[in-house]
């Protein structure tokens, strides 16, 4: 019975569970699947594999190059690409969620970056390399994905030290590589990389045509929308001819604005932090490497291996990073590539008119009479003007000038006595309703009576009687 009822109200509800017959008609986000996974499977340790899985984080949760690369046709199946590809599409397959992911294919293909197999490798180097193997793939736009999102400009400027003369061309990059070296912040690195060295030989300026003495500094150029910062930890060392780490902590946030060290300086120039590579460990080439990325606006996980947990921001940044991927408030995030498209929407069906509709109910009752209002104003402010219409203008007209007057007096004998008296009162109107001007107005005294003739007495007279 108390089924029946319910059924019978005729109101349907969305049913949440399994996807069922009418969930085909569902729109699809743009990685076509019904659901939204919060992160990527977790990257299982084939041995010494850590390095690859790590960067592979960073760059599978990069949103314009998932997105790019998960769109990308190659016909060869076996390439880098087709690889991330194939990655991809098993990554994002809801199904396989709790599973970690065996990169054999990736370990396999790590011998055309001639890395020893087994070996424990640098991450960030790995990662330039396979950012290589992607350089081709196009957006849907038609551009380089890899090169329009981390690539950016750096300038090698050489000042001339008489002149002034600046010359240097802008040269690609893709990351930026930051000293260490008595640095304790990202801020300094950054004033030790842009800093200004004097050269020790003279050079020919273009400008003076004579060899002068020269300054070089770097500054950025075009800025990428992906700022890849490696933080250069490994430094070489003499006494041991070998390469030591620097352990040191080094002060960092979760946005940067790097506008000082562009050529645009006074133009804000802001990023946001949503990844990062951390190395764990004494030496370059052991330890072990985690990826921390920020999958949507405020969550953050950590991907450790094949463990997946969530973390907080104020977490992640008591880590020490080894390279930090910024983006542009304009780069999507992760979970934005998860919402349904909005183009896969059929704009001739009827259910498109009912959305309309829904969405018009939604306005609140105040937006409703705010356009009644306004309205409304608009109609008083035209019958405010239709009151202002009629004003006569005896404020024009020139009293002092004879021939002003002789024209008003041909016109007024033109009148009948009825229209003369309507003149007369209009006058009032306007006087007590604009007691300023009547101040200003001539006075009926003025007018020289025996300059004129008998006909404009009576005109004086009239008006003095009323
Ligand atoms: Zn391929
Ligand atoms: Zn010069």
């Amino acid at each position: 019975m108390g089924a029946t009822r319910a059924t019978g109200k005729g109101k349907r509800k969305r049913k949440s569970g399994p996807i069922s017959k009418n969930d085909a008609h569902r729109p699809t986000n743009f990685l076509g699947t019904m659901q939204a996974i919060p992160h990527g499977p977790g990257i299982a340790n084939l041995g010494n594999s850590c390095f690859m899985a790590a960067a592979l984080q960073c760059l599978f949760h990069t949103a314009p190059l998932l997105r790019a690369v998960r769109n990308y046709h190659c016909p060869c199946k076996s390439c880098w690409i087709c690889t991330f590809k194939n990655y991809i599409d098993k990554a994002i397959n809801p199904a396989s969620k709790p599973k970690p992911f065996y990169p054999y294919d990736f370990y396999e293909k790590l011998k055309d970056f001639s890395f020893p197999p087994r070996t424990q490798q640098d991450s960030h180097d790995f990662m330039t390399q396979f950012l290589g193997k992607l350089g081709k793939v196009t957006t849907t736009e038609g551009k380089y994905v890899v090169a329009n999102e981390f690539g950016g400009t750096l300038i090698n400027q050489i000042t001339c030290l008489v002149c002034g003369l600046i010359s240097g061309d802008p040269e690609k990059m893709l990351h930026i590589a930051l000293p260490l070296v008595n640095s304790h912040s990202i801020e300094e690195s950054f004033n030790i990389f842009t800093q200004t060295e004097y050269l020790d030989s003279k050079s020919l300026c273009e400008f003076c045509q004579e060899q002068r003495y020269k300054t070089k500094s770097y500054i950025i150029g075009r800025t990428p929308n992906i700022l890849v910062l490696q933080l250069l930890r490994y430094q070489y060392e003499k006494q041991t001819n070998g390469m030591v780490k620097l352990t040191h902590p080094v002060e960092y946030s979760s946005t940067i604005d790097i506008s000082k060290f562009t050529r645009q300086a006074n133009v804000k120039c802001e990023y946001e932090m949503y990844a990062m590579i951390v190395h764990e460990g004494s030496h370059l080439n052991s330890g072990h490497y985690i990826a921390y990325v920020r999958c949507s606006k405020e969550k953050w996980f950590c991907f450790n291996d094949s463990e997946v947990s969530a973390i907080s921001e104020q977490e992640v940044l008591s880590k020490q990073p080894y390279v930090i991927f910024y983006a542009k408030e304009s780069v999507a995030l992760f979970s934005e590539l998860m919402k349904p498209e909005p183009e896969v929407i059929d704009l001739d069906s009827k259910s498109e008119d009912q959305a309309l509709l829904a969405d018009l109910k939604k306005l609140k009752p105040k937006q409703k009479s705010k356009i009644i209002d306004l309205d409304r104003i608009i109609g008083s402010e035209r019958k405010d003007q239709d009151l202002i219409k009629p004003k006569p203008e005896p404020e024009v007209i020139d009293l002092d000038s004879k021939s002003e007057d002789q024209a008003l007096l041909a016109d007024l004998k033109k009148l009948k006595p009825r229209q003369k008296s309507k003149i007369i009162d209009l006058d009032r109107i306007i006087g007590s309703e604009r007691k300023d001007q009547d101040l200003i107005k001539p006075k009926p005294e003025i007018i020289d009576v025996d300059t004129v003739d008998s006909e404009r007495k009576d005109q004086v007279e009239v008006i003095e009687l009323d």
